[in-house]
C-alpha cells in the first residue's frame, strides 16, 4: 500500500505544441508541476519522473502498423498519404508536431508504471493521462495512444482483476468504449455533453450491462454534478464492487472552456474525486480534455490537493501566482482580460444550478439498471 499519493511527471510537456492553432498549444501538465512545486505540495518521494513505452508496449494493444507509422511520422516530420487516410496522422485534429510519438507515449509509459505502483492499493495522479480518443490503428479527436486502456490493463495485470473506469470529460470516451465494451470485468461510466463530437455514448447503450452512459446538456451545473456523483457514480460503483478505479478528470466540462458548452465549477471535479477517492482503495487519477490554459492547470493542481486532503487552496502565495501569471494563451479571445481568480485561489465560486429533466430522467435510467 502506497503510504501517501504519488504523482507521474514529465518534463516533456513543458513546451510541448499541437501547433499554433490546435486547441493543445497550451501548457497544461507543466503549470500542475510547477504550482505544485511552489505549494509545497509535492513531498520527497511523491514525485516520479514517467518512463516513455516502448513499440512493444504500446503494440499490446495498438496495430504494430501504427506504433511503427507514428514513430515514423515523428522521426521525419512529415505524415504520407497513407498515413492520413489509414492512422489519420497529420490531419487538423492529430497533427505531425515534434514529440508526436514521445508525448503520448510518456503518458502510457506513466500509466504502466502506475498500475504497478498500485499494487498494493494507494493514489496516483498521472495528469498528463487521458488520452481516451485513440483507437487501435488510429489516432483520433488529439489522441494518438490511448493511455486509458493502458491504465486499465496495467492495474488488471498488477491484482486488480475488476476495474471501474470513469470519465467526466466533456466529450464521451470513444476509444476507451471501444476497447471494453464488452469486457464483463470492466464498469465503463462516463458523463459528456449530448450532441457533441464524437457523437457517441448514448443513454441507452448498456453493452453488456457494465456500460453506463449520461449525456448532459449544456449549461451542465455543479448541483447537476452533484446529484450525478451522489445518484448514479457512488451507486454504480457499490454495484460493480471493482478492485480499482480509473478516473479521468479531463477538465473541458469546466464553464470557462472553449471546447464545451457545460458549465461546472472545479469544486464539482474536487468533490467528485473526494467522493471517488472514499470508495475504492486503489485510485489511478488522469487528465484528458483541457484547453484553457488558467483553468486546467488550477483544476489539475486542485485535484492534487484533493487527493492529498490539503484544504487550504485559497490566497496562493505569490510564487504560485506568478505561475499562473506566467501563461499565455497566444491568439484566443478568452484569454485577454482573465478575471482575478484565475491567479490568487485554485478554487472558483460554486456554479450551483437547476437540475434540469434530462439529467434527473437519465440520472433515474441508469440507477434502474443497479439490480
Ligand atoms: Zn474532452
Amino acid at each position: 500500500m502506497l503510504d501517501q499519493p504519488i504523482f507521474i511527471g514529465s518534463e516533456i510537456y513543458r513546451g510541448s505544441s499541437y501547433g499554433r492553432w490546435h486547441p493543445l498549444r497550451v501548457p497544461r501538465v507543466s503549470t500542475v508541476m510547477d504550482l505544485c512545486r511552489a505549494l509545497g505540495w509535492l513531498e520527497l518521494g511523491q514525485y516520479k519522473t514517467s518512463p516513455i513505452a516502448k513499440p512493444a508496449a504500446l503494440s499490446a494493444w495498438h496495430t504494430a502498423d501504427y506504433v511503427a507509422a507514428v514513430a515514423r511520422v515523428e522521426q521525419s516530420q512529415t505524415a504520407t498519404p497513407e498515413d492520413m487516410a489509414r492512422h489519420a496522422l497529420g490531419t487538423v485534429s492529430n497533427p505531425v508536431f515534434p514529440d508526436m510519438y514521445r508525448r503520448p507515449a510518456t503518458g502510457v509509459g506513466g500509466v504502466l508504471l502506475a498500475g504497478e505502483l498500485l499494487a498494493d492499493g494507494g493514489i496516483v495522479h498521472v495528469p498528463g493521462g487521458g488520452t481516451h480518443h485513440a483507437l487501435p490503428d488510429a489516432a483520433n479527436g488529439f489522441c494518438y495512444f490511448n493511455d486509458p486502456v493502458f491504465a486499465i490493463q496495467s492495474m488488471r495485470r498488477n491484482g486488480a482483476p475488476r476495474i471501474a473506469y470513469i470519465d467526466i470529460d466533456a466529450h464521451h470516451c470513444d476509444g476507451v468504449d471501444h476497447g471494453f465494451r464488452d469486457d464483463p470485468d470492466t464498469l465503463l461510466i462516463s458523463t459528456h455533453e449530448a450532441g457533441r463530437w464524437p457523437r457517441t455514448g448514448p443513454l441507452d447503450d448498456v453493452g453488456l450491462g457494465n456500460v453506463f452512459n449520461l449525456p448532459v446538456p449544456r449549461g451542465f451545473n455543479d448541483t447537476e454534478m452533484s446529484l450525478v456523483v451522489r445518484e448514479m457514480i457512488l451507486p454504480t460503483l457499490d454495484w460493480f464492487k471493482p478492485d480499482g478505479v480509473v478516473l479521468q478528470c479531463g477538465s473541458d466540462a469546466l464553464l470557462e472552456d472553449p471546447q464545451s458548452r457545460l458549465a461546472l465549477s472545479n469544486r464539482a471535479y474536487f468533490d467528485a474525486v473526494h467522493a471517488i477517492m472514499g470508495a475504492t482503495s486503489r485510485l489511478m487519477v488522469l487528465g484528458g480534455g483541457g484547453y484553457n490554459p488558467w483553468s486546467v492547470g488550477r483544476c489539475w493542481s486542485g485535484i492534487w490537493a484533493t487527493l492529498n486532503g490539503i484544504e487550504s487552496v485559497d490566497d496562493l502565495p505569490v510564487s504560485a501566482q506568478e505561475v499562473l501569471r506566467g501563461l499565455e494563451w497566444c491568439d484566443s479571445r478568452h484569454g485577454k482580460n482573465p478575471p482575478l481568480h484565475w491567479f490568487n485561489t485554485l478554487r472558483d465560486q460554486p456554479r450551483f444550478g437547476p437540475i434540469t429533466d434530462d439529467v434527473l430522467q437519465g440520472v433515474s435510467m441508469l440507477r434502474a439498471r443497479l439490480v
